[in-house]
């Protein structure tokens, strides 16, 4: 086998271990900490809110709602977070960025992303009042730009690759983040519009782990999407008996019949993957 082919027989193998229930790698050696990355999926009920840190590096994907910023900012005070690198905003909807005037004030941040659209509620002009008052600007987040969390990952910006749409979903930001032989997409809730447009881009969509666009709507994760990322693990961040009914059933069953392995945030609370490169495992708290 060459290197390439031996390492995605160890990943195979290893998420096969690690799904099953075992370790490949020993998390509480302190040295082996440095260079894992973590990435918790936090459970902040009907919304989204992602925490991604390496080697002290931290990113925060968008906040959850208004009704869970106490939880948020307590859950990552217990991180010992203390400065976020870099914060996106995906898109300007209440269960996305109705915590991060809360975080902005609470945290001392040095990149701060989003979209280019405004919109006239609470939730955004109060993000925007407190982004002014630490003299800090949105920038704007453009297709191909790479942000710098750690020297051996890529961390691209892969859509909105449009200025305009009808449906403010649409405008979530995308990333994508490669770290050795293992890869994450997350998509806001980005819809089919915006997953076309990605299909249709050169940016190769394949990954380990996709965190469904929506909350696992149905207004989400075409055929064709979840053909070309085609990941091992599917994450549904949503909240438990929400209104909406998320994730969709027929998403959950299309997942199940590829033998993606999914964790929900309803189900499992916060989920945290831990990746070193080589293979992603998911930690126990
Ligand atoms: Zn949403």
């Amino acid at each position: 086998m060459n290197t390439k082919k031996t390492s995605t027989f160890f990943l195979i193998i290893t998420l096969f271990l690690c799904l099953s229930g075992c370790t490949s790698f020993n998390f509480n050696n302190k040295k082996t900490t440095n260079n894992l990355l973590k990435i918790h999926y936090i459970d902040v009920g009907q919304g989204d809110s992602i925490l991604i840190s390496i080697n002290g590096t931290n990113m925060l994907i968008d906040s959850g709602s208004h009704e869970k910023e106490e939880y948020l900012i307590t859950y990552l005070k217990k991180q010992k977070i203390k400065k976020l690198h870099h914060v996106i905003a995906t898109h300007p909807h209440e269960d996305h960025i109705g915590s991060m005037a809360g975080i902005i004030k609470n945290f001392n941040i040095e990149n701060f992303y989003g979209p280019k659209v405004v919109v006239n509620e609470k939730c955004f002009t109060s993000m925007v009042t407190e982004l002014r008052k630490k003299h800090l600007k949105i920038q704007v987040a453009k297709v191909g730009k790479k942000i710098k969390i750690h020297p051996n990952i890529i961390c691209e910006i892969i859509a909105p690759n449009n200025t305009s749409y009808e449906n403010i979903n649409n405008h979530s930001v995308v990333i994508k983040l490669t770290y050795g032989y293992t890869s994450f997409i997350f998509t806001g809730d980005a819809e089919k519009i915006s997953e076309n447009e990605m299909l249709k881009g050169s940016i190769n969509l394949k990954c380990d782990v996709l965190k469904l666009g929506h909350h696992g709507s149905n207004t989400s994760t075409t055929d064709s999407f979840l053909e070309k990322t085609s990941p091992k693990i599917a994450i549904i961040s949503c909240g438990k008996k929400n209104i909406f009914r998320h994730p969709n059933k027929k998403i959950v069953n299309k997942l199940k019949n590829k033998n993606i392995k999914v964790y929900r945030t309803d189900i499992d609370g916060n989920i945290i993957l831990i990746s070193n490169g080589n293979s992603i495992m998911k930690s126990e708290q």
